[in-house]
């Protein structure tokens, strides 16, 4: 027997496919040859701010035991798998298959793995690893999916991890309103949180495990281990049938992405990045009441931008003030003519408070009112009384800021699959993850599925 782990990137388009579903039907292939899993298919997202990412820009990799003389018909069957549900046809999808034998994952690849999540690689550095390590590479026109299928190989999620159970329409219903009953995700959520993650939007009380387009994902219920988004599913009620789901083993909701850097200076572009400095200039307001505001160091400075949808982040973005020092973090836009290089807050950890001052003045010594001014130099007057006094000064009071020491977090709605929620603070998984053997990670044509009882709400 040996050990094979297959990797896929890239099959999706915007307007059709899921490489999570390409991957969910080489399960139900590869188990029906009688191979066993020795993981949860890994579903790894990669760099989120690379401009030629994929819609969700994730990998995937499945890892399996199988017996040699099996390798040549796991291939074919991976290859008509990928290629006969590949949106081929769509200029921007290229996707890419790896097949790599071996128990130990070489460090280089896990290196790769970790610049795919937290940078930029090139296809020539994939291709060289590909070739070093004698995997076996299958590419689909140019085939940059070889760079994703490979960094899903590397990335072995020893680290905090997370579960997303997806469940898959029917394709007859691909495009069509998903029949999810809202207040069923709802009560999911109360009986299953904080074990599972960004369900719901609390503030436009909207449910987030349904994406929107065409795609073959029904829902998808993300949380700590694979029992408990086994048990939120069970709670889920929809109308429409569920054509298959599987459990992935996943970095989402794990920050990955996010590289610390030692100073301002070392930023680079797409590099998403943690950084820490002092506010040097005032938010301010740009147009689409985005707001902007600038942080330095003894290094360098750059701007920090926190857009609209994030919410309450960009209310506490407003609310800092020159002096604050916060640890930034998010993805890197490069510089254009009309802006400079620009963090794109995803949080903010804001740790030391400047303190606000202001003046006021006095109040009036004979009746208690307060005073007005009559000008520089000139004293001031009570218009309750009439008292004038020059003698009488301004004073400075402390002004309450709209913002205190913490961790400040883009809404739900708008995190990216690799960011780490607030919930998710305190129950990271540790290296330990149970090997998983069973075969219950994966489902054909789910019985559970009932319609509602009573008055659905989609
Ligand atoms: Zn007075």
């Amino acid at each position: 027997m040996i050990t094979l782990h297959i990797g896929m990137d890239d099959t999706d388009s915007p307007r059709a496919g899921c490489t999570t579903y390409v991957a969910s039907l080489l399960v139900e292939r590869l188990h029906a040859l009688g191979v066993s899993f020795i993981d949860y298919p890994n579903l790894v997202r990669l760099n989120p701010n690379v401009p030629w990412k994929t819609r969700g820009n994730g990998a995937l990799c499945l890892r399996i035991r199988c017996s040699e003389t099996q390798v040549e018909e796991i291939r074919d069957i991976a290859v008509e798998t990928v290629e006969s549900n590949s949106d081929l046809s769509h200029a921007g999808t290229e996707p890419g298959l790896v097949l790599l034998p071996g128990r130990e994952i070489p460090i280089e690849l896990t290196t790769f793995a970790k610049k795919a999540i937290q940078g930029v690689v090139k296809m020539k550095e994939a291709m060289g690893l590909i070739t070093r390590y004698k995997a076996d590479a299958v590419t689909f026109k140019t085939g940059r999916g070889v760079i994703g299928a490979l960094a899903a190989i590397g990335e072995t999620l020893t680290k905090d991890h997370t579960f997303e159970l997806i469940a898959y329409r029917i394709p007859a219903n691909y495009g069509s309103k998903r029949l999810v009953d809202v207040d069923s995700v709802f009560e999911m959520n109360e009986n299953t949180k904080p074990l599972t993650f960004n369900n719901i939007d609390p503030e436009r009380r909207r449910i987030l495990i349904s994406p929107h387009g065409p795609d073959p994902i029904l829902y998808g219920v993300r949380g700590k281990t694979a029992t408990i988004v086994k048990q939120g599913h069970q709670m889920i009620r929809c109308l429409e049938p569920i054509e298959r789901w599987t459990v992935f083993r996943t970095n989402q909701g794990t920050d990955a992405h996010l590289g610390q850097v030692a100073s301002i200076k070392d930023i680079r572009a797409y590099h998403p990045v943690i950084v820490k400095g002092v506010v040097s200039k005032p938010p301010r307001i740009i147009p689409r009441r985005h707001i902007v505001f600038t942080l330095k160091d003894a290094t360098g400075q750059i701007d920090c931008a926190a857009y609209e949808p994030t919410g309450e982040l960009r209310k506490k973005a407003s609310e800092l003030i020159v002096g604050d020092i916060i640890e930034a973090s998010g993805g890197v836009r490069p510089a254009l003519p009309t802006r400079p290089m620009t963090v794109n807050l995803e949080k903010f950890k804001l740790t030391d408070l400047q303190r606000r001052f202001a003046f006021q003045n006095p109040l009036c010594p004979s009746c208690g009112k307060r005073m007005k001014s009559m000008g520089t130099e000139k004293g001031f007057r009570c218009g309750g009384c009439g008292f004038r006094s020059r003698e009488v000064k301004k004073h400075m009071i402390e002004i309450k800021r709209g913002v205190e020491p913490g961790l400040y977090i883009t809404a739900p709605r708008s995190q990216r699959h690799l960011a780490k929620p607030l919930s998710r603070y305190g129950m990271e998984n540790g290296r330990k993850h149970g090997r998983m053997v069973s075969d219950w990670f994966w489902v054909m044509n789910d019985p559970k599925v009932t319609p509602s009882q009573g008055s659905a709400r989609f």
